[in-house]
């Protein structure tokens, strides 16, 4: 991560020390590098410079504004998996015909918002939806481009909370039964085939899973195409993985030599969803220190973060490496950071070599661009932290920290209990 690096001992952000923007703006929060952002963009584009493709930041990895209108200008498309999302993305300039939308719930009104738009392709999961968005398109007199989600039933081996592409994973259209769903969809008039979707997980630390979802993927387009469906788009939707530890991840480059190399002779526009590789490492979160604790058996960091603002610590036992933002002389001692919550599952790491941080440090929580404020929420009423972008020298707030007023915004007392 080069644009998150110590000068003379303390942690900088590009040119701007993080110390000092917590001064400014109190703790905690979550501090983007603008540079980070872009590399990553561009280094996952230029990738798959060699053929025709369309990158699809997944949006749902990080919504805020500011982020999705860099990527907007980047020439990023969108990949999104609900009405909100396809809400932001327009907010942030995308052009419709550059957003895909993924997703086995969609509902009615997020089913009309996105033809209405006219956004390039509905990934769709189930003969069921595609039957409503036939009626609904009827009803709208459009025309629904779609692609069928996959479920290539191939082993991403990651975490089985973000396996998405095994027969048991809720996600996607058994291969064998797609090919009907693909005959049942040429048969209905307000529905255009446009493509095949897949997307196996999270988190992918291996190149083979995705080789082998492609070649899949292949066979079934072979066999469409002798049905005569002709398929413009394969999707091969995101998943790869990052370094939050020890992870060896295959570069960008690697990733796309592997699809590149299996679809140089096709005509086909490949789509990828990429989201925790472009943001997950281009984003940390900074906390202070409250107090320290010794149990009788543990040591406790009491942070200001907690697990209603960075969740993945409790929800997938996921690590991130803690950082002081200045460090001490001394000691590293072994203990579990935890935040101000009320629950046992409320850790940022557990038995942890740390440095001796005492109250009021900074601590950087790492590679928490990803999933991170994206996955945050208000509980034990604690607002929403804020959100800083840094570029170069400059730093912004791009998403205040939430007031007291804000936790409350919609509720109200009934008639009957005033
Ligand atoms: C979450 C998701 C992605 C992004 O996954 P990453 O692992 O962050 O790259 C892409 N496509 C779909 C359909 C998703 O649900």
């Amino acid at each position: 991560m080069h644009h998150f690096q110590y000068k003379n001992d303390e942690l900088y952000c590009e040119s701007v020390s993080v110390s000092k923007i917590a001064e400014e703006i109190g703790t905690p929060f979550y501090l983007y590098s603008h540079a980070t952002l872009k590399r990553h963009f561009k280094t996952f584009d230029n990738a798959f410079g060699a053929i025709e493709r369309l990158v699809c930041f997944s949006a749902k990895a990080n919504t805020n504004l500011a982020i999705l209108r860099l990527f907007q200008s980047l020439g990023s498309g969108l990949d999104i998996v609900s009405g909100g999302e396809l809400y932001r993305g327009i907010k942030a300039g995308f052009l419709p015909e550059k957003i895909v939308y993924s997703g086995v719930g969609k509902t009615i009104d997020e089913i009309d918002y996105a033809l209405n738009s006219g956004i390039l392709m509905f990934n769709v999961e189930s003969l069921e939806e595609l039957t409503l968005i036939q009626t609904r398109a009827k009803t709208l007199n459009k025309q629904a481009p779609i692609a069928l989600r996959v479920n290539p039933d191939v082993d991403p081996k990651t975490h089985p909370y973000i396996s998405t592409g095994l027969k048991k994973n809720k996600f996607g259209i058994e291969s064998d039964v797609a090919l009907e769903v693909y005959k049942a969809a040429m048969k209905m008039e307000h529905i255009r085939i446009v493509g095949i979707d897949c997307h196996i997980g999270s988190q992918i630390t291996d190149t083979t899973p995705f080789k082998d979802a492609l070649e899949k993927i292949k066979l079934l387009i072979n066999t469409l195409k002798e049905l005569g469906i002709s398929i413009q788009y394969l999707d091969m939707g995101g998943g790869l993985g990052i370094t939050y530890a020890d992870e060896d991840p295959p570069h960008p480059d690697e990733y796309a030599k592997v699809l590149v190399n299996s679809l140089k002779e096709t005509s086909l526009t490949l789509i990828l969803e990429p989201g925790r590789v472009i943001v997950g490492n281009a984003g940390i979160l900074v906390t202070s220190v409250l107090y320290s604790k010794r149990g009788e058996i543990k040591k406790f960091i009491i942070v200001d973060a907690g697990m209603n603002d960075l969740m993945r610590p409790t929800l997938y036992d996921a690590y991130h490496a803690i950082e002081p933002v200045k460090k001490p002389k001394g000691d590293f001692i072994k203990a579990d950071v935890v935040g101000p919550i009320c629950e046992t599952g409320d850790f940022l790491a557990l038995d942890r070599n740390i440095a001796n941080v005492g109250k009021g440090d900074l601590l950087a929580v790492m590679s928490a661009g990803a999933y991170g404020f994206a996955m945050s929420s208000n509980y034990c009423s604690r607002p929403r932290c804020a959100e800083v972008m840094v570029h170069q020298d400059h730093f912004e707030v791009i998403r205040r920290r939430e007031t007291f007023q804000d936790l409350n915004r919609g509720e109200s007392i009934p008639s009957f209990l005033e």
